[in-house]
């Protein structure tokens, strides 16, 4: 399942500055011990288009537009997943766990050369797995629509960056807007924290 899978990731939208369609560049990310650096933010963006197309394909299936791949630094993208909890009825098929669930199983050293690009900051369950995992970076597209549980992420020692991205809040923003009610089912507070972070430009933890 997880060689199909993978197969399937390296088919789909290219990572690196190759074109789409072209196979996975294996040497988009350098192993960590070397250049890589989730600091590093000439690796981020595209890392960032990657989940976005993940995010993208949720909203034609009808479900919320969060996206999230999973980024060996010697392998290249080894897992991507969107949210599902709408698609599946489901409310722990948010976009991290569906990419960690497609990544396969994994001894634990493997997730500790990877680093988790997901569009919107994530909540404290996926947090939890990230922690429980090593996963030990994390690039976030937006923080604005909600912020997560990024403390929780510093205070395990995993590094956090937020990449602000108007494309990622926008998506989510046009979403929520359109249905705030099934924004609403995820936390009942979420609907007050997005509005009080519009009005007041403060942060929520979720
Ligand atoms: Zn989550």
């Amino acid at each position: 399942m997880a060689n199909a899978i993978f197969q399937s990731a390296t088919d789909a939208p290219t990572f690196g500055s190759s074109p789409r369609g072209r196979s996975l560049s294996i040497t988009a990310f350098p192993p960590r011990s070397k250049s890589f650096s989730v600091k590093n933010p000439a690796f981020h963006q595209t890392g960032l288009n990657e989940a976005l197309a993940e995010a993208r394909k949720s909203l034609d299936e009808g479900g919320m537009p969060i996206g999230t791949i999973l980024v060996h630094h010697v392998q290249g993208i080894v897992g991507r997943g969107h949210s599902q909890r709408i698609q599946s009825d489901c409310v722990i098929h948010h976009a991290e766990m569906i990419c960690l669930q497609n990544v396969g199983r994994k001894p634990a050293s493997f997730y500790r050369d990877c680093t988790l690009y997901t569009t919107l900051s994530p909540c404290s369950m996926c947090s939890g797995a990230i922690i429980f995992y090593g996963i030990p970076s994390v690039v976030i597209g937006d923080n604005k629509t909600i912020r997560g549980a990024e403390d929780y992420l510093k205070q395990n020692g995993i590094e956090v960056e937020n990449m602000n991205s108007d494309e990622c809040e926008s998506l989510m923003k046009n979403f929520i807007d359109t249905h705030p009610d099934i924004w609403q089912e995820d936390n009942p507070q979420l609907i007050v924290t997005v509005s009080q972070n519009r009005r007041k430009s403060t942060k929520t933890h979720l």
